[in-house]
């Protein structure tokens, strides 16, 4: 099933994203992982792809393993910096092969020897994928902007092209602060994008790793979500039971205000994932 279809649906789409193992060993343990998030009820579910080769081969399996198992749809990511015409060609032809019919195409970030291919943004692996099959296809959007972006109207036009080469949703860097992603919405319609806006929610249980990924992403800390990592840093337990109240707050106050979609990072942690939906039982269905 194509994800735009679930997203037009007139009820809460749910979905949870899972990154493949990096080591083979661990490999296994992934079919665990997906088949407790399945178990939660997941409308979709997406699976990372490791830029430049790390777990890009995972990806495809993992997908293939959600469908073939759980019948519930899967969004492969796929990145195209320092990829070639013939490896997104191939990647495409596989996904056909194996049925992944909704993909969520990305640029990737640069590393630092980067070498300027073929691909230089997102918006020509989307009219290549488009031009390749009847894919759905969604992308990237940054509500705070996205890092190497020096203007956010600059952004919100250059995802605008992105939109109209032929993206059916668009997914967001994760915000902790829910009017940052209101705002957002205010200025993406403005520019004239309708496709569905899935906000991303990262629970947060390691306060450090946040705080870095945050610095790296450009995503501002709020000073009620400071507070919080800052006391609760050292004590893993008492970081992860607000992590997930302050998570569990973020979607009620979404959905309170009629957004429609939730998409969570689950970081591979079914358990937290569990408890969240567990504090929504009522109201996510
Ligand atoms: P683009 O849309 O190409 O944008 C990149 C930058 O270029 C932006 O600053 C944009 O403003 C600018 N730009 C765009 N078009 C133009 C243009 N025509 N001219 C000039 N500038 C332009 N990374 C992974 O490696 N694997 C993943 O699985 C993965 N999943 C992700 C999922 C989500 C929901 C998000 C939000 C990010 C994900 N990322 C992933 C990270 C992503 O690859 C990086 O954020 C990357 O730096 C940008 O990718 P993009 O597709 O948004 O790029």
């Amino acid at each position: 099933m194509k994800i735009k279809e679930l997203l037009a649906r007139d009820q809460i789409t749910f979905s949870c994203e899972i990154f493949p193992p990096k080591k083979e060993l661990e490999f296994s343990g992934i079919h665990k992982i997906v088949d407790q998030i399945h178990d939660l009820g997941a409308d979709f579910i997406s699976v990372t792809y490791g830029a430049g080769g790390s777990t890009s081969k995972k990806t495809l399996e993992v997908a293939s393993y959600i469908q073939d198992t759980h019948h519930t749809p899967a969004l492969a990511h796929l990145t195209c910096c320092g990829a070639t015409k013939e490896d997104i060609a191939r990647r495409v032809q596989e996904m056909k092969a194996r049925g992944i019919e909704n993909v969520l195409a990305l640029r990737g970030d640069l590393p630092q020897d980067y070498v300027p291919g073929p691909y230089t943004y997102a918006i020509e692996l989307i009219r290549d994928i488009k031009a390749q099959g009847d894919f759905c296809v969604g992308a990237a959007c940054y509500p705070e902007g996205h890092v190497e972006c020096a203007h956010k109207e600059q952004d919100i036009g250059f995802l605008k092209e992105k939109v109209e080469a032929g993206c059916d949703f668009l997914t967001t860097q994760m915000f902790f602060d829910n009017n940052v992603y209101y705002n957002f919405l205010y200025r993406v319609l403005a520019a004239g994008i309708q496709v569905p806006v899935i906000p991303g929610i990262m629970p947060v249980i390691n306060a450090k790793q946040i705080k870095r990924s945050c610095e790296l992403s450009g995503t501002v800390l709020p000073p009620r979500f400071k507070a919080i990592a800052d006391k609760f840093a050292e004590d893993p337990q008492a970081m992860e039971q607000a992590g997930i109240a302050y998570a569990t707050e973020q979607i009620i106050d979404l959905i309170a205000n009629g957004v429609k979609y939730i998409h969570l990072y689950t970081m591979n942690r079914p358990q937290t994932a569990a408890k969240i939906v567990a504090n929504l039982s009522h109201i996510l269905r």
